[in-house]
This record gives structure tokens, C-alpha cells and sequence, in this order.
């Protein structure tokens, strides 16, 4: 089992199962209906804590939510704890319409601020960190190491957070002090106030995983300044932190219909409202990973084309596939998680069991499933056929419309009739 990793810059071998594996992903800030793209960290961090529980280990998976942030202040001057509520909300509900159930815990900053004061009050104590007049500053200088993970040179890392105050402009913000135009405060050591973005996921990572675990994701634009700055927190406090480091690639608008919307972009929701789950689920498996995404009505319609593709196999009766068919698509997903490779192979089978076996690891079992007809169409089919046999045309066709009301459609067989879900 072995996956890609921004930090050794190549593959790396997981441990043999059970593991324990702990895995983090960045979750979103919540000031407003997230956007789809913020579902593909979400999508593959979930697919791949599925896939190493079917291999035998032992997963938890932990996705924050940042509930105090910049954003939400400038989102919702005066009501910022209101909307960051809310948006949690409508976050969770798109998230879950995806049908996968595998994250353990998702957990707020709100609910986290203690161990985040107590994480920075560390730093303060080992010298990492500074404070100067209410914020408190992580002192990038003293870290020998930092830039490792996004490649720049210690002496040459760009400026983060200005402020004439600070000791050295790479300096980043671990605790700020409270502004007029922010309506939530903490009382801390430092005074009143608020965490910086990424001492967050530090704090919540340790508290529920512990200093050192396995698998740290995100998407690929977390790498600077985020993922620097949680992994320099981190190990100042002598720890490893995360081992492995999985950058996914960007959701890129490229079709026609996108462009034309610039400042209006899809939200998740309308993604799934538009789309459904199964076919963004089957266009997300398309890509690796690690590369970007485009999403177009074009591209997302090819996925909702091969979704049907796989509806069809199992109308049609199934066909054995080769005895290493399924070792194949195993030692496709273990080696860096190639789900666009899987999909490949999957595309060939007609082996129902096999299939409904593949698509269930990605959450897609449904596509197998709900296509067995409940009675009372069959019902109908059979009274549908007596009454063409009959010549009773009319009532055969107040019949079909009966049955395609109900999203069937009875197709002529010659031994009888076939009950097809309409697409
Ligand atoms: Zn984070």
C-alpha cells in the first residue's frame, strides 16, 4: 500500500495493516454555501479512509470545520457566529448527500479554543513564539526546517500576514487580538482574542489523533502557507507530526457555461441538485488524485453517461470476469490510490457481483441496486401485455404512462416484457 507525498516527494509505503492509520483533512471555512470544489478533498479524503478499512486497517479520519476566520467577519460583519452556524449546517447536509459515511469526527474551532491556547502558550514557553501587543507570532527564523514541505528556501519565504510589528516578516499569526469589526473574542493569556488560521489544525490534530500520525490531506493550494505553517508548529514541539502528505489537484472551471458565470461559481449544492451523487461521484473517480479536475457540462456529462453505462450492466444478465479481475483493481487502488485506473478496468465488466462489489468501495453500490422493479409494476407490465394481446391499444398506453410515471419503462421482450429504470 503505498501513496504519494508532497514532503518526500514521491511514493510511500503505508504500514502493514491494521496500522492504526490517523488521517486528517483540511475542512472549509464557513462563511457561505461551499463550492464544489471544495467537495473533492472532502470526496477523496473519505474514499481512501474507505478503501484502507476494507484493506484491513484500522482509519480514523478527522475533517475541521473552520467556524472563526477572517472570511466569516467580512461575510457577516456583526452576526459572525450566527453565519458560521449556519454554514456548518449547510455544509454537513451537502457533504452527507454524497452518502459517505466515513468520517469519525469534525471538529469546530470554536469548540477547540482551549487546547489552541494551550498549544501556542507551548510555543510562547519554548521560544518559537512571541507576542507583541495582543497577537502572538510564530518565530519562522528558529525553525531550521521550515520551508521543507512547500520547497522555498528559509531564506527566502514569502511574506505572510504584514505587520510593521513583527520581528521578521515570514513571521505568521498564531493568535490575534480582537478588532473592532470582530464580534467574537476569547480571553487568553494575551488578552482578547482570536486563533490564527493554522495553529487550528494543529491543536485539533493532536487532540484527536495525537503529535505523530499517518496521512495529512488537503487540496493542493493548502501547501503554502497552511500545511508549512501546521507542520513548523507542530514538530517545534519535537514531534513528527504528519508522515505522509496528500495533496489532491485542483476542481478547474473550463466549460462554456462556467466562464460565463465568473463571481457566480457552482455551489455544492447546486452541483448535487443538478447532477445527483452518483454521477459527481463516478466524475470525481475519473481523474487522479493528484491531478486537476475540469468541470464543464461537458465533462460532468460524460460521468453521468458512464453512470448509466453501469446501470445497463446490471439490466443485462451478468457475465463472469477473469478469476484476477478483482486482485487487478486491488493492486490498482494500493498502488497511490488510482482510481481512474479502477474505473478503467470496471468499465469492462459485466460480472454483476464483481461490479456492485467495486462501485460499493466508492460508495456507488446504488447504481447495482435500486433497479429491481417493485411488484405493483410488474403488475401493470403484466396487464400492459394481456392488454396487447388483447388489441386494447388504449389501455396498453394508459398503462405504459402508468409505468413511466412512475420512472419505468416496460420494453418488449420476446419472451415476455423488461422493466427499465428511465435514465
Ligand atoms: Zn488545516
Amino acid at each position: 500500500m503505498r501513496l504519494s507525498s508532497t514532503l518526500q516527494r514521491g511514493l510511500v509505503e503505508l504500514p502493514e495493516p491494521p496500522g492504526p492509520i490517523g488521517m486528517y483533512v483540511c475542512g472549509p471555512t464557513v462563511y457561505a454555501r461551499a463550492h464544489i470544489g471544495n467537495a473533492r478533498p472532502f470526496v477523496i479524503g473519505s474514499w481512501y479512509a474507505r478503501w484502507l478499512r476494507l484493506r484491513g486497517y484500522d482509519v480514523t479520519l478527522v475533517h475541521n470545520i473552520t467556524d472563526v476566520n477572517d472570511k466569516i467577519y467580512e461575510a457577516a460583519p456583526g452576526a459572525s457566529a450566527a453565519r458560521a452556524a449556519e454554514a456548518t449546517e449547510w455544509y454537513l447536509e451537502d457533504v452527507a448527500r454524497f452518502g459517505l459515511d466515513e468520517v469519525d469526527h469534525y471538529p469546530k474551532v470554536t469548540e477547540t479554543m482551549d487546547a489552541i491556547i494551550r498549544f501556542i502558550a507551548d510555543l510562547v514557553e519554548r521560544g518559537f513564539a512571541y507576542e507583541v501587543e495582543g497577537d502572538v507570532y510564530f518565530r519562522v527564523g528558529k525553525h531550521a526546517e521550515y520551508g521543507r514541505l512547500s520547497g522555498q528556501r528559509p531564506d527566502q519565504v514569502e511574506e505572510q500576514e504584514p505587520n510593521a510589528r513583527k520581528e521578521d516578516p515570514r513571521d505568521f499569526a498564531l493568535w490575534k487580538g480582537n478588532k473592532p469589526d470582530e464580534d467574537t473574542w476569547w480571553e487568553s493569556p494575551w488578552g482578547r482574542g482570536r486563533p490564527g488560521w493554522h495553529i487550528e489544525c494543529s491543536a485539533m490534530a493532536e487532540q484527536l489523533l495525537g503529535p505523530s500520525f499517518e496521512i495529512h490531506g488537503g487540496g493542493l493550494d493548502l501547501v503554502f502557507p497552511h500545511h508549512e505553517n501546521e507542520l513548523a508548529q507542530s514538530t517545534a514541539r519535537g514531534y513528527e507530526f504528519a508522515r505522509i502528505w496528500m495533496h489532491n489537484g485542483m476542481l478547474r472551471f473550463t466549460g462554456e457555461k462556467m466562464s460565463k458565470s465568473v463571481g457566480n461559481v457552482a455551489t455544492m449544492q447546486e452541483a448535487l441538485d443538478e447532477w445527483g451523487r452518483e454521477t459527481l461521484l463516478v466524475f470525481f473517480l475519473t481523474a487522479h488524485w493528484r491531478s486537476p479536475i475540469d468541470y464543464s457540462d461537458e465533462t460532468v456529462g460524460a460521468a453521468a453517461a458512464r453512470a448509466e453505462g453501469f446501470r445497463e450492466v446490471f439490466r443485462n444478465p451478468s457475465r463472469a470476469a477473469p478469476p484476477d479481475a478483482w486482485e487487478r483493481f486491488q493492486e490498482t487502488l494500493d498502488d497511490d490510490f488510482n482510481t481512474a485506473g479502477a474505473l478503467a478496468l470496471m468499465h469492462d465488466w459485466r460480472d454483476h457481483e464483481l461490479l456492485r462489489r467495486a462501485l460499493d468501495a466508492f460508495g456507488l453500490a446504488s447504481l447495482a441496486d435500486a433497479l429491481e422493479a417493485p411488484e405493483e409494476l410488474h403488475e401493470l407490465a403484466r396487464r400492459r401485455q394481456e392488454a396487447r394481446a388483447a388489441r386494447d391499444f388504449a389501455e396498453s398506453d394508459r398503462l405504459r404512462a402508468e409505468i413511466e410515471a412512475a420512472g419505468w419503462e416496460a420494453r418488449d421482450e420476446a419472451d415476455g416484457y423488461r422493466l427499465v429504470r428511465r435514465s
